[in-house]
């Protein structure tokens, strides 16, 4: 691997495969939450600048959809070359925009890029189904065609894979696409569609359009009705707004939304097992992702264990600057991320939980909260029934079975939750009842892209990854045939 990315400190939104300034000329400064400190800018899109990408994305649509699927294929697989070629200059990239701790971020890099592998083998599995209509006088031919023109749109938390996510599978398809990444880390988008043109993705294939007004410029695309696909990843909040939006004019909706995910430890678990996965499913990203886990239920014979062992554990971690190579938990991504997880903290405190690691904000420049264990967490405390997307776990005992599956269901969210137990038929038997898209068993995550990534309830519809993640940019088309 070597650095070969140019970090982009200005950049202009890539439309068409050209850099092309905002109708405004103005720019976006990104900060590093680490810092506090301006690292570079990009450019404000108007939603006229919106619609030029939608231009592209058409244009570009019909010679892109019948391009061979092994052309396709190996477009992608050049994708994720490049992207494991520059890792390290992408990882420092994500850690100064977003603020992780540069281990994460590399760990993101290289997931992001086995997105565009799997991806490139999955263009060349398109298949459809033939078969005899019951009646006997047809024969049913299905076949998968490429929706069209996509509006992807991503957050600030993995601003790499998120975007991956969402255009490996659209390219794979056969369709063209407008990503809109987050406002506070714009930069690796443009960074990862450079790659992309170097991988040699036509232009007009992906565009790129940053903006501080993502509702104008995202309304402007949605009303156009050329775009017929919106794939989100972001807030429920967010979600449902834009699903709203994209009722009006009958748009394919792809929704990977908010979390709240439970993570159970029943007394027979393999202690250190569950401390390791708990570390992970916690403090991945410093505890900024859908998939972090949000809520401890430990059963009480080995509950007051869990939470001294996860309070050392967490005590210990280095905290400091992303970029930084001996830190293992960065800043927070802004000020009011930390203000929300001290609001959560503090009401969970005085509500009666008491503190066993952390509990405070770090004094000094940049957005940090220190690692954080709560216990005796009571149950109307706020943070079990909210995203609190920070480093802070709050554990809270349980005693039997049912009580624990009660619990983890007690939340409109569904993405994904964790199961900690040497019991397998016991593992199954939880993980079936509770309400999420994913289970992770015995282990501390999920994230894969073969395998299918979503939630249920308010956390989402679609799945993205796995050959699932294909078939949300694809259309079944139906033709009966006499012959
Ligand atoms: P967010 O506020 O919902 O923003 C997500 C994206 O939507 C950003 O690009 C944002 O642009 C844009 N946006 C905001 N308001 C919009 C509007 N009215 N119309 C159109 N676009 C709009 O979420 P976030 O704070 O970036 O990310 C954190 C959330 O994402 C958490 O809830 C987390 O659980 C969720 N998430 C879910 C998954 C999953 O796979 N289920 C994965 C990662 C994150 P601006 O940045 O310009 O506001």
């Amino acid at each position: 691997m070597r650095n070969a990315t140019p970090v982009p400190i200005a950049c202009d939104l890539f439309i068409g495969g050209r850099w092309t300034a905002s109708e405004t000329g103005r720019h976006i400064d990104v900060l590093d939450p680490s810092t506090e400190k301006t690292i570079g800018s990009v450019a404000d899109a108007t939603p006229a600048d919106a619609l030029r990408a939608v231009d592209a994305a058409a244009q570009a649509a019909d010679g892109w959809a019948a391009t061979a699927p092994r052309q396709r294929s190996e477009i992608l697989r050049r994708c994720y070359e490049l992207m494991v070629r520059d890792a390290d200059a992408l990882a420092s990239l994500i850690s100064r925009e977003n603020g992780k701790a540069l281990c994460d971020a590399k760990a993101e890099v290289l997931y992001a890029a086995e997105f565009f592998r799997w991806f490139a083998e999955e263009a060349v599995r398109i298949q459809g189904d033939i078969g005899m209509a019951p009646g006997g006088a047809s024969r049913i031919v299905v076949q998968y065609q490429p929706v069209g023109v996509a509006l992807l749109i991503t957050p600030w938390n993995f601003p790499a894979a998120m975007a991956t996510r969402k255009i490996a599978p659209a390219l794979a398809a056969g369709c063209t696409c407008i990503l809109k990444p987050a406002t506070e880390t714009p930069l690796t988008a443009y960074a990862v569609v450079r790659l992309l043109a170097e991988a040699g993705v036509p232009d007009g294939v992906v565009n790129v359009i940053t903006s501080s007004t993502a509702s104008k410029v995202s309304n402007a695309i949605l009303e156009d009705r050329r775009v017929r696909k919106l794939s989100f990843t972001g807030s429920t909040e967010v979600g449902r707004i834009l699903l709203r939006k994209a009722a009006d004019a009958v748009i394919n909706c792809s929704m990977e939304l908010g979390g709240n995910a439970p993570f159970v430890v029943f007394d027979d678990a393999d202690i250190d097992a569950a401390i390791d996965g708990a570390m992970v499913a916690k403090m991945r990203n410093g505890g900024e992702a859908c998939t972090a886990a949000n809520r401890f239920y430990v059963q009480r014979a080995v509950a007051a264990e869990f939470a001294q062992r996860l309070a050392s554990r967490m005590g210990d971690l280095v905290v400091g600057d992303g970029v930084d190579p001996r830190t293992q938990c960065g800043p927070l991504v802004n000020a009011a991320a930390v203000a929300k997880v001290g609001a959560l903290v503090d009401d969970a405190v005085r509500k009666g939980a008491r503190i066993l690691a952390g509990g405070r904000a770090l004094e000094r420049d940049g957005h940090f909260y220190l690692p954080t264990v709560l216990t005796d967490v009571p149950p109307d405390a706020d943070l079990l029934g909210e995203e609190i997307f920070g480093p802070v776990a709050p554990v809270v005992v349980f005693d039997r079975e049912e009580e624990a599956i009660a619990l983890a269901n007690a939340t409109e969210y569904g993405l994904v939750a964790y199961v900690f137990t040497r019991d397998l038929a016991r593992g199954l038997r939880v993980s079936e009842r509770i309400e999420s898209g994913m289970v992770a068993l015995n282990r501390g995550l999920v994230s894969d892209p073969a395998a299918p990534f979503g939630g249920v309830k308010q956390s989402g519809l679609g799945r993205e990854g796995a050959h699932h993640g294909m078939l949300e940019f694809m259309e079944a088309k139906y033709i009966s045939v006499a012959w």
